[in-house]
């Protein structure tokens, strides 16, 4: 049976917008989303977003970060926040409909209509903390639906997989001390936002639950492979989570100057068929992946296709994963050994 995969996307996005030049700027999806929905919109399910509620925002940000922004908006200077996450007047509104698109998906998977999401939504959101936004991020749209699935579903143990070059702060902050979100970062060390080291492990109930995989500018596919398919298995199948949710970032990609790692754009394609393969083991297929950076338009349209021919394909038993030395030694000493069996 043909897996059934919905894709949402919506004009609006693009409303987020200055005329200053940002990585961050709408032609990161406008051309994409219009080949995606000519070359598989038969194929996938197209979805629609709704604009996520103050009570499902506050979830994770604070009333005074929310009040924040709103008076952010309306200064005329759209920096006047921070010198990267620019804020403008639809900024708000484009906001809550990135969070609510991650929503209308985390419902429609919840509820058997579609087995995968793709949301590909904008601004990104991973790197928004509770308190503050930065990096580009307003909203955190990943760990929102993270909760909406713990309160409206009673869901309590979410696998997060973060790929994006940089790590997802955010996300690690708004679930640091439970040990009902298990969130993994894989980012490159020593770039924005600073922060990811192994050692943070989580607090409380949560330690163990955060697991940060910092490595070098020069790793790529083979190193990425291997520490993602050794960490995942052995984590999935100890932790048995009931959704898997991925901060989907393109922007690790040897051709994305923003960051020094080597993925190619076949890797996108590859993590896919494996994140597909864990979902099935664990969780009844349910896989939503949320899209955060990518900012070299050339390889984040053909990595974003990757992940749809994957998500489109049938699903694949056992995917091999090769050793690789250099991964395998970061590995070695890495503190979630205290808390899982790597198998
Ligand atoms: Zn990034």
């Amino acid at each position: 049976m043909n897996s059934k995969v919905g894709f949402l996307v919506d004009d609006r996005y693009l409303d987020h917008a200055i005329l200053r030049h940002s990585p961050e700027n709408p032609e990161r999806i406008r051309k994409l989303a219009s080949i995606v929905r000519e070359r598989y919109g038969n194929k996938c399910l197209p979805c629609q977003p709704r604009a996520a509620v103050a009570a499902e925002i506050e979830a994770v940000h604070s009333s005074f970060y929310l009040q924040q922004l709103r008076e952010h908006i309306v200064r005329s200077d759209p920096y006047s926040y921070d010198r990267d996450t620019y804020l403008m007047e639809h900024s708000f509104y484009v906001a809550e409909l990135a969070a609510g698109g991650c929503l209308e998906l985390a419902d429609q998977i919840m509820a058997r209509d579609i087995d995968y999401g793709f949301a590909m939504i904008r601004p990104p959101g991973h790197h928004a903390e509770p308190g503050r936004g930065m990096g580009f991020c307003v909203f955190n749209n990943v760990s929102i639906a993270a909760q909406y699935l713990r309160r409206q579903y009673s869901l309590n143990r979410i696998l997060i997989l973060d790929f994006d070059a940089h790590h997802g702060n955010g996300t690690q902050e708004v679930f640091y001390d439970t040990d009902e979100v298990l969130f993994i970062s894989v980012h490159q060390r020593g770039i924005f936002p600073f922060s990811g080291e192994m050692t943070e492990v989580g607090t409380g109930r949560g330690e163990g639950y955060t697991i940060n995989i910092p490595v070098f500018p020069q790793f790529g596919d083979a190193e990425y492979t291997f520490l993602l398919g050794r960490i995942l298995q052995s984590v999935v199948e100890q932790y048995l989570p009931q959704i898997i949710l991925v901060s989907a970032g393109y922007d690790a990609h040897r051709d994305d100057t923003i960051s020094g790692t080597l993925l190619t754009t076949e890797w996108y394609g590859l993590i896919t068929r494996m994140l597909k393969q864990y979902a099935h083991e664990a969780c009844g297929d349910r896989l939503l992946m949320v899209l955060e950076g990518g900012y070299n338009p050339v390889s984040l349209e053909a990595s974003v296709l990757a992940t749809f021919d994957s998500l489109l394909q049938p699903r694949q038993n056992k995917i091999g994963v090769f050793f690789s030395e250099r991964a395998n030694q970061l590995l070695k000493n890495h503190p979630l050994r205290n808390y899982w069996t790597l198998t």
